[in-house]
């Protein structure tokens, strides 16, 4: 036999005993890579090992029409070591665990109206926190007018799994003072005043109205840490005011509502005779901003990088982005993200850099 030949079947022979051993050893294998998963979603600091500064995480980059990879609309701030969540959309409280992010860490929730979108997963977020992490106390919530309402609801709903947590587990696992939320509510009216609603050296959060109408209040937030500034525009149609708000912002986070994709939404709908979700995704389109204003109101504010979320309507592949973007990109010159759950955006602290990474863990 040739040397080349030997060496090729010795190398054969010692793969096929590698994958033998794996094979046999299987189920070890398989419980050692479920364990790092579960030991990694676990961390008591997950916030350690993202570098001090302000960072945006998508936990959810949808709207209320089912999308395979948005969860309902849901951003995390992270904050030097202070996680803080806008809006509470359907499914986003498993997302932010898969980002290695559990509910038992946010140290406040801000929403930014009640459409039922962006408060699906109040009364999940404020069990998990609470149970999740022995909470002493309630989740702080933040919102304008009509938060107390919303809360007292999800509050009623969850009354009875309250009781049957803390018979279960007792009061030393699941603190019953640490059920539900603490409600934060400040005045919005319409072109009204920005509220400070955290003021320390370092951190500031903002909050200030949007064109959401007829629904009001409707606000966004503007979060400033160490010189780093972040805006959530919460659900608008284009608004003069929140250009002002996001002037030289490092990142802004946008609704988007593309009208090309809509109007074949629209046209499925017809062809199925579904009139009333035809004429829904007609309305829909006078309290949105599509990509194209968007990226108007990101060049005019000079903001550094411009992240779209709220995709609407269901983006469920990259290579739809084009259509989904359409002039976009000709109007704002910056780096556009069509927003996935699961992206991470960091914001070093003393520095002007834009890292972008993906945060959502697979086995
Ligand atoms: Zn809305
Ligand atoms: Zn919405």
């Amino acid at each position: 036999m040739k040397p080349f030949a030997r060496i090729g079947l010795a190398g054969a022979l010692v793969l096929a005993v590698v994958v033998l051993a794996a094979w046999i050893n299987r189920d070890r294998i398989a419980e050692d890579i479920y364990l790092r998963r579960a030991v990694w979603g676990m961390r008591p600091q997950p916030l350690a090992d993202i570098p001090d500064g302000l960072s945006v995480g998508l936990c959810g980059a949808g709207s209320p029409l089912p999308d395979p990879t948005r969860a309902g609309p849901c951003t995390l701030v992270l904050a030097g070591q202070q996680l803080f969540e806008v809006d509470s959309g359907q499914g986003s409280a498993k997302v932010m665990q898969l980002m290695g992010f559990a509910p038992a860490r946010v140290d406040a929730l801000f929403l930014t109206h009640y459409h039922s979108d962006h408060i699906a997963d109040l009364g999940e977020l404020m069990l998990q926190h609470w149970a999740g992490g022995a909470a002493k106390a309630p989740l702080p919530i933040y919102g304008p007018t009509g938060l107390e309402q919303v809360l007292d609801g999800f509050e009623a709903a969850y009354q009875l799994d309250r009781g049957y947590r803390i018979a279960h587990h007792g009061p030393r696992i699941v603190p019953p003072s640490g059920f539900g939320g603490t409600a934060h509510v400040f005045p919005m009216p319409p072109g009204g005043p920005d509220q400070t609603l955290i003021d320390t050296p370092d951190l500031k959060v903002i909050a200030f109205p949007v064109d959401h109408r007829p629904v009001e209040p409707a606000v966004g937030y503007l979060f400033i840490y160490k010189g780093r500034r972040v805006v959530v525009s919460g659900d608008t149609a284009p608004s003069p005011r929140l250009e002002a708000e996001a002037r030289d912002a490092d990142v802004l986070v946008h609704e988007g509502l593309s009208p090309r994709l809509l109007a074949l939404q629209r046209q499925a709908a017809v062809r199925d005779g579904r009139w009333n979700v035809a004429q829904i995704s007609r309305d829909i389109l006078s309290y949105h901003t599509t990509p194209e204003d968007a990226a108007k109101i990101a060049a005019g504010a000079h903001v550094r990088m411009l992240v779209f979320t709220h995709v609407i309507p269901p983006v469920p592949s990259p290579l739809l982005n084009r259509l989904y973007l359409g002039e976009a990109p000709k109007i704002f010159s910056g780096p556009i993200r069509v927003g996935r759950d699961g992206d991470l955006i960091e914001l070093p602290a003393g520095t002007t850099e834009i890292r972008v990474t993906r945060r959502l863990t697979s086995y």
